[in-house]
């Protein structure tokens, strides 16, 4: 029921009205590191998730009372505690799901913490003018909406769990989150904190399990009034199916295929470098971008400098300091990406770099790979791989790489590389993305919008974004006073 990974201990039971709960089923929990199995977990089903929902709903009562000072107070509590447990939070993550234990430690779990304290204090500052028609105060108030549905995927398991947890708290909702099966063990010390934090019993409550067992049955359950989904578009699909019946209004931030366009104009420096960094997390981020659309007058140049930094990526254990890029998360999703790699090699394309498992490391490393030119409508310039895959492909005007950039049904982000600042705008204006990135890549600010377009999503959350989501937002009006109909 308790198990130490890296020397931490975690509780591979759910997280149910403030008290552990175990189920018959389990599934393991395996490391991508080197397959090993860490961790033997309760598996739920529509029977845990039916108990977490009337926890959820019974806290509901008292929390959506409770004053936001007080809420906030909490959040911050939380935030205290999992910056003083960076380095145990680090450890298990990069075990669990193999990213970097340097990234986990520096940026990953801060901003963990940060995803707390940013929406503690953003709800202390929620605020929206009023307006007056004939003299009658319009006044807008957000109310907790009650049971917010939380599932996320395994690429950055507490980072994402938390972006969608901290506001679904700070707006009054309770939740019941369903981590994902394969990195699920920070959920479990999440739910420690929280309780250390003295969150009161049922408002926040871990479910662990299967995609389709639990995860479903969470999403198809009347008694929830919010769904916030992180993950596939696959699983997108069925959730919405269920949802829908239910009428409950739905988050989705799904995947991506995003262009990188790299102008003649640019610091090719920087380019280069940035683009390598589309490698980072082995692939597996849905921001990447993962198209590389380069202006044909220095593709040869541009080619020449990636090749030779990416040949210098240093792959291996993510413990390590010095490795840039860790294995893939599983068995099934290594083979996937395999399977994308062989099959666009066998549909004539010859990788430049990569195109094979690394055979030295074995296990589920993967090679940093890149394609040249693969044709329109093609699978592995068409579908988000998730893995270290890249394609590149050159144009010749703005026109054609705006075209090419706009050429893919997911719309997550776009990456622009030029130094005509009016060319970056112009670029922005007709892009269809998310989230545009000129000359840079990963910095946001939390206070702004972030989702996706088309396949790559549903919704906005984030600042002001996340309240109006996980709220019902309500306009009242107040008549002056000694008004009458008549006068
Ligand atoms: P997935 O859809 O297989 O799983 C995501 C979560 O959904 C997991 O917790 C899983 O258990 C659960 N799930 C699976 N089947 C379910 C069902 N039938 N009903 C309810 N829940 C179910 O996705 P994945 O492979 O784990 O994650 C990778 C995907 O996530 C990629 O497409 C990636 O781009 C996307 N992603 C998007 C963002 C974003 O912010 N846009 C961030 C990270 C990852």
């Amino acid at each position: 029921m308790r198990t130490r990974i890296e020397g931490v201990e975690v509780d591979t039971r759910h997280w149910i009205a403030g008290r552990r709960v175990d189920s018959a089923a389990r599934f393991q929990s395996i490391s991508p590191i080197d397959e090993a199995v860490i961790a033997d977990m309760a598996a739920g089903s529509a029977i845990e998730i039916e108990q977490a929902i009337e926890a959820a709903s019974s806290a509901f009562k008292r929390w959506k009372r409770t004053a936001r000072e007080e809420r906030a107070r909490l959040l911050h509590r939380i935030a205290d505690i999992i910056e003083s447990r960076i380095e145990a939070l680090a450890q298990v993550e990069t075990r669990d799901n193999g990213s970097l234990l340097r990234s986990h430690r520096r940026r990953v779990m801060p901003r963990v913490a940060m995803n707390f304290r940013f929406f503690a204090d953003w709800l202390l500052q929620l605020d929206h003018p009023d307006f007056d028609v004939r003299g009658h105060r319009n006044h807008v108030s957000w109310d907790p909406s009650g049971v917010a549905a939380i599932i996320t995927p395994w690429n950055a398991p507490l980072m994402l769990g938390t972006w969608r947890i901290a506001p679904a708290l700070a707006a009054g909702c309770t939740v019941v989150y369903k981590p994902p099966e394969w990195a699920p063990l920070t959920a479990s010390l999440l739910a420690d904190i929280a309780a250390e934090a003295g969150l009161p019993d049922g408002v926040f409550n871990v479910v662990q399990g299967i995609g389709r067992e639990a995860g479903a049955a969470l999403a198809r359950h009347p008694g929830i009034r919010r769904l916030s989904f992180t993950g596939s578009v696959a699983t997108a699909r069925q959730i919405a199916a269920v949802a829908g019946a239910n009428l409950v209004p739905l988050s989705f931030e799904l995947g991506g295929k995003s262009p990188f366009v790299v102008f003649a104009d640019c610091d090719l420096e920087l380019a280069v470098n940035t683009a390598i960094g589309q490698y980072d997390n082995a692939g597996q981020v849905c921001l990447a971008g993962t198209r590389l659309l380069v202006e044909e007058s220095i593709r040869d140049q541009f080619l020449e400098a990636f090749l030779a930094k990416a040949t210098a990526i240093r792959q291996g254990d993510p413990r390590d300091e010095a490795t840039d890029i860790g294995p893939q998360i599983s068995r099934p999703h290594f083979e996937r990406v395999d399977g994308f790699v062989q099959r666009a090699i066998a549909s004539g394309l010859k990788p430049v770099l990569g195109g094979a498992p690394n055979r030295d490391l074995g296990g589920l490393y993967y090679r940093p790979t890149l394609f040249l030119d693969p044709p329109a409508g093609s699978e592995i310039l068409r579908d988000e791989v998730f893995g270290p895959v890249l394609c590149l492909q050159g144009f010749r005007s703005e026109e054609e790489a705006i075209a090419l950039a706009n050429d893919t049904e997911y719309g997550l982000a776009a990456v622009i590389m030029t130094g005509d600042h009016e060319r970056a705008k112009r670029f922005t204006s007709q892009v269809s993305a998310g989230l545009v990135w000129n000359n840079c890549f990963f910095v946001r600010d939390l206070r702004q919008a972030f989702g996706g377009n088309g396949k790559s999503g549903i919704g906005r959350e984030g600042g002001t974004w996340s309240f109006d989501f996980y709220c019902d937002v309500k306009n009242s009006v107040y008549a002056p006073v000694g008004w009458r109909k008549d006068g």
